[in-house]
């Protein structure tokens, strides 16, 4: 193979958003990924997953799963058990999970068992990630940087200073034996939250992983090694905030105690949790004190208070779990579907606009979006389709692969009983965020999901989703997947001969 089978380069520019991207290649200010990357391979703009926050959505590349279905359910989330009443307040604040701050290692600990690619690939190097599972000893690059000059960077906006460590990073990590590299540049995100996407230091970030990457290629030439396969993606897009609607201060109001990051995870007597990803979503757990750990479907949600946050013009829209067929109070939609397409009772799930409603199931191998009163997802009415036509068609709507993560994200117990995406230009974070975002993502609006995906290698010209990276670098590699392990991605090899069946 022309490209360096045998090793691949991951770079995950943070926050990268794919038109700033474009822009700027069309420019000529990003002539290395042109030259290196885009060339030899393409360019695409893919989606990745919900909620599209740091972290979370760095999942799919790492384990080639969807965070629902390794048990994250977001950035924030409630342990409804470990939340009781009665339990000590050191298990209370554990419940009340942040992988933002000082839990920020429990990230690598809550994702289920399932091989990470640095356990599938042992002589990798990964350069300043939060998820570090698999890594061997030694073998994380910049750990204390990332800590040190993060946080510094967070409050004083100096993340020039940690994207150049990573730099540095790289480039020595050239001249030692690998045949991964996880490369990861905080800069672009977090300059954008603090100022804004289009600000011109955040543009200059992205030349700085440009030249970074020049300087990597020049290294290996140099050896006279054959280049590796490049990638050069990002977690998430990113949009200007305009507003902050946080629920907890609308349900406080109201008299409804709230369990809320960051000094309200004893509330006594709390009627509901918040959990805040993003910051362009909310999940939330009702009687969170009660210890149950069923999550609650639609009809046990209190109706005044989801009717009160969908009237919130802040909220794009809010989903749930279908009614069980038969349960007390149940609609029996569900079980209709169920008894039409063979899905298990209550694995449907609630969208949910102020005025319209659609339900979301999923059996053998086909996505059927069912609405009941409008179009929330607006995909021009009901839909039976495979998951990769449905993936293309949505990418027409305001929320691409809507879908898939929603249906995803309720994979797991731990994802709350309700759960908000943001409308375009407004987030659920309250007053009290320091320093102040004004810009941001979380949703599962079009500027957060969409993200520009790079390869050195052929790209198909169907739709790509981030999850689809792991195994692609997988196959690149020449690593075969553990029989019993089941990668949600494709790899792009497949997807393309996928893409040419659909053309048919
Ligand atoms: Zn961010």
């Amino acid at each position: 193979m022309a490209n360096g089978a045998n090793r691949a380069v991951l770079v995950l520019i943070d926050g990268a958003r794919a038109d700033v991207l474009r822009d700027l290649l069309r420019r000529g200010d990003l002539p290395n990924l042109a030259r290196w990357v885009i060339e030899p391979g393409g360019l695409r703009t893919g989606t990745t997953v919900f909620p599209s926050t740091t972290g979370v959505a760095y999942i799919p590349f790492l384990f080639g799963r969807y965070p629902g279905s390794v048990g994250i359910p977001g950035i924030r989330w409630l342990d409804r058990r470990g939340a009781a009443e009665g339990r000590s307040w050191r298990a209370q604040w554990g419940a009340a999970r942040s992988y933002c701050g000082i839990q920020g290692g429990w990230l690598n600990t809550d994702v289920v068992a399932t091989p990470s690619i640095f356990d599938l690939v042992p002589d990798s190097i990964a350069i300043c990630t939060p998820l570090t599972r698999g890594l061997r000893a030694g073998a994380h690059r910049c750990a204390l940087q990332r800590v040190v000059l993060g946080s510094a960077a967070h409050y004083l906006g100096t993340y020039p200073a940690l994207d150049r460590a990573v730099a540095r990073a790289w480039l020595d990590a050239a001249d030692e034996p690998w045949r991964f590299l996880f490369v990861v540049f905080p800069g672009v995100d977090g300059l954008s939250h603090l100022k804004d996407p289009l600000h011109p230091a955040v543009l200059e970030s992205y030349r700085l992983v440009d030249r970074a990457l020049g300087a990597f290629v020049a290294r290996i030439r140099k050896q006279g090694s054959e280049l590796p396969a490049f990638f050069v993606v990002s977690d998430h897009g990113m949009s200007v905030m305009r507003e902050h609607a946080d629920p907890a201060v609308l349900l406080e109001r109201d008299g409804v105690r709230t369990l809320r990051h960051p000094v309200h995870v004893w509330r006594r007597n709390a009627r509901v949790a918040t959990m805040v990803s993003g910051n362009a979503s909310v999940q939330l757990y009702f009687e969170p004190r009660s210890g149950r750990e069923r999550p609650f479907t639609e009809s046990e949600i209190p109706p005044a208070i989801l009717e009160q946050l969908l009237a919130l013009p802040a909220v794009r829209l809010a989903a749930c779990r279908a009614d069980t067929a038969g349960e007390e109070g149940g609609t029996g939609r569900a079980g209709r579907a169920g008894r039409a397409g063979g899905a298990r009772d209550g694995e449907g799930i609630v969208v949910r606009t102020k005025n319209a409603r659609a339900l979301l199931t999923e059996s053998m191998g086909l996505v059927r979006y069912e609405p009941q009163g409008g179009d929330p997802l607006g995909l021009g009415g009901y839909r039976e389709l495979d998951d990769r036509e449905l993936l293309t068609r949505t990418m027409e709507t305001d929320v691409p692969d809507a879908p898939r993560q929603l249906l995803q994200l309720f994979g797991t117990q731990r994802a709350g009983d309700l759960v908000l995406a943001a409308a375009p230009g407004a987030d659920f974070r309250g007053p009290w965020e320091i320093p102040e975002h004004r810009a941001g993502h979380g949703s599962l609006t079009a500027e957060h999901m969409e993200v520009p995906i790079a390869a050195s290698v052929a790209l198909p010209d169907s739709g790509l989703r981030t999850v689809d990276l792991m195994p692609t670098v997988l196959e690149r590699l020449d690593v075969a997947v553990p029989s019993g392990v089941a990668l949600d991605g494709v790899p792009f090899s497949k997807l393309a001969a996928v893409a040419e069946h659909l053309i048919r």
